[in-house]
This record gives structure tokens, C-alpha cells and sequence, in this order.
């Protein structure tokens, strides 16, 4: 009798151990907002709130990115994204930090040019004055300009409406072994093709299919590609478009156009919204830059291009002939 409470106390014990675990497992398993409500509707079954997976900003966060996630995973609204967000890091101790970050970078493009055989594309969107230019110009401060393919996408020429949207893209990928970065791209056609409504509905919809595959196949072609939504608050876009208004080295930028876009901030919105959440994949991740602060945003660029570029793993070829037989006279 006494042996076998005992045994009973030590399986009650054993069970109670498990407890977390089995909690731990049970979150891990959490349904989808859309799944619990049909389980609801179809079998009257109600799901805990704790197994119910939160229902926006679902995010893999960097683990030396802090609090606020940069690479996301769908489904994400962006309002849930601080774009002052600073992780309330020092400004010049970030900055010194941000500079080390970018020569290693010029050091890693060495490293890919001499292997030749993966290219990286650094592609950065963003609303005017987010900062695509200025982020683009400090990222890459140190690496050899010969190792950088850079290409600004405009309003496509008549040769480009010519073609397919994305024969004027593929033309610009960097060749292995440099870096390309893309300020603006085929994005803009879900964006502002779907804001402006300059092709049909049925048009841009399809597209985001289209670039998924294009992506995919960039991908697998060993082109590394890092998408940078560069995260501006509307109100910081106004103190940008003042200070370009009264500053004869960058009045020349301004465009009547950009306060034509600027009154169309939340289609915007919600377009990036919809490009970020389609087009967020495995294989061609979005990563959301809080932009209001210059300095974190450039940091935040720095280290994801770092850490991607890290992980190639990339080592000096070995030499091409016998070194030991070469005599130099
Ligand atoms: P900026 O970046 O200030 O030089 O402006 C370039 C302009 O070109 C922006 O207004 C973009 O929206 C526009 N643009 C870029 N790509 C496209 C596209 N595929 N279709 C229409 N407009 C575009
Ligand atoms: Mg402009």
C-alpha cells in the first residue's frame, strides 16, 4: 500500500515536471487566428487565447537585432513598426560601430569577388526622403568601386515599357563576385503602379506571383538578395521635404510629384504592406529599417548586409598554379 503510493507520488511528480514542456510544445503548436476562428464556427470547439498565435507581427528577430524585428515574416501591418525606433542605442557609439561594420564590409566584397562564383544585391525601397540614397552611400563607403553595380530605377523609358517589368531588373542583377544594390526596383511596379493605377487591377495583382518566381530563380542562382523597406514616418517626411526646400544642395531633387505621393501616404501604405507580406519568402526575405533616425537606420543596413555576407562563409581560392615552381627574376 505504502509502496505503491509512493510510486504514485513519483509519477504525479514526473508528470508535474513535464508540465512546462508540455506547455512549451503546445504554444509552439499555436494556431492561426483564421484556423481558430473555423474551429470554432464549423465545430464549436474554443481555442485558449495562449494557443492562438498573435495576429500581426509575426517576426524571426535578429539576434543581435534587438526587440524590434528587422527580417519579418508575414503577416505583418506596419503599424506595428516604431519608425523611430532606435533600441535606445547610443548615436555615436553606433555610428563608430556602424563605420567598422562597413569596412568589413569593403572586406568581404574582396573575399566574394575573388571567389566570383555568388553575387549580393542590396535592395532598398522606401518612400521619398527615406533615405535610400544617403543609406546606399555610407553602406558601402569602404568597398572597392569597382565591386559595386548601382542602378536607380526611374519611371521606365520607352524601350523599357517595351519590354516585360522585369527585363530592365534582371539586365541590372550584379555579376557574381559584386555587390549591386537597387534603389527602387521592380517593386514599384506593385507600388506605385497600384497606387497611381497606371495598369489594371488584374495586372499588378499577378505580380506578385511573378516576382516571388523571378526571385526564387535569382536565388537559386546563387545571388544573395537582402530587400531593405526603409520604415519613414509621414511626419519626419515633412521635416526631409522642408530642409530640401531650403537647401540649395538638395532643392534640386524636389519635385512637385513627391507632394502628389506624399497625399497618397496610406495607399502607400498599405501597397508596401501588401508587398511586404506577399513577397516576404525563405529564399528573399524583407527586412523592415526603422528610418527616421539616419545613423540607425545605416546600422541596422550595415549589420544585416554583414551578417549575410558572414555567413557565406567565404574563403581565398586556393592559388590557380604551383606557386612553389614560380621564380621571379
Ligand atoms: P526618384 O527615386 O526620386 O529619382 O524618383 C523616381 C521615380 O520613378 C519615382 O517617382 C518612382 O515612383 C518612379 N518609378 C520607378 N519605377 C517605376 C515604374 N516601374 N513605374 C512607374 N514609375 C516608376
Ligand atoms: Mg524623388
Amino acid at each position: 500500500m505504502l509502496a505503491s503510493e509512493t510510486t504514485r507520488g513519483v509519477k504525479g511528480r514526473r508528470v508535474r515536471e513535464k508540465i512546462p514542456a508540455i506547455l512549451h510544445s503546445l504554444v509552439a503548436l499555436r494556431v492561426s487566428h483564421f484556423t481558430a476562428q473555423v474551429l470554432r464556427r464549423r465545430f464549436g470547439l474554443s481555442i485558449p487565447t495562449f494557443l492562438i498565435a498573435r495576429r500581426s507581427g509575426s517576426v524571426v528577430e535578429s539576434p543581435r537585432l534587438m526587440k524590434q524585428p528587422v527580417q519579418i515574416t508575414p503577416p505583418i501591418r506596419l503599424k506595428n513598426f516604431d519608425p523611430a525606433f532606435c533600441h535606445a542605442l547610443d548615436k555615436d557609439a553606433t555610428r563608430e560601430k556602424t563605420m567598422r561594420l562597413c569596412q568589413r564590409i569593403g572586406e568581404l566584397q574582396e573575399l566574394l569577388n575573388a571567389n566570383a562564383h555568388q553575387s549580393v544585391l542590396i535592395l532598398l525601397q522606401g518612400m521619398d526622403t527615406s533615405g535610400k540614397d544617403g543609406a546606399a552611400k555610407h553602406v558601402l563607403e569602404f568597398v572597392n568601386p569597382a565591386g559595386v553595380e548601382a542602378t536607380s530605377f526611374k519611371a521606365p523609358s520607352p524601350l523599357e515599357r517595351a519590354h516585360d517589368y522585369l527585363w530592365r531588373v534582371h539586365q541590372a542583377v550584379p555579376r557574381y563576385g559584386n555587390i549591386g544594390v537597387f534603389n527602387r526596383s521592380h517593386y514599384e511596379d506593385v507600388l506605385v503602379v497600384r497606387v497611381m493605377k497606371l495598369e489594371p487591377e488584374s495586372i499588378w495583382r499577378a505580380r506578385y506571383d511573378q516576382i516571388n518566381v523571378f526571385e526564387k530563380h535569382l536565388a537559386e542562382n546563387r545571388i544573395i538578395l537582402l530587400k531593405f523597406f526603409l520604415h519613414i514616418s509621414k511626419a519626419e517626411q515633412a521635416e526631409r521635404l522642408k530642409a530640401r526646400l531650403g537647401d540649395p544642395r538638395k532643392d534640386w531633387k524636389f519635385e512637385t510629384g513627391d507632394l502628389v505621393m506624399r497625399a497618397k501616404w496610406s495607399l502607400f501604405q498599405r501597397a508596401y504592406e501588401a508587398a511586404l507580406n506577399r513577397c516576404s519568402t525563405s529564399w528573399a526575405p524583407w527586412h523592415i529599417v526603422p528610418a527616421d533616425r539616419k545613423w540607425y537606420r545605416d546600422y541596422v543596413i550595415a549589420r544585416t548586409v554583414v551578417d549575410a555576407m558572414e555567413g557565406l562563409k567565404l574563403k581565398w581560392p586556393k592559388p590557380r598554379e604551383a606557386l612553389a615552381k614560380i621564380k621571379i627574376v
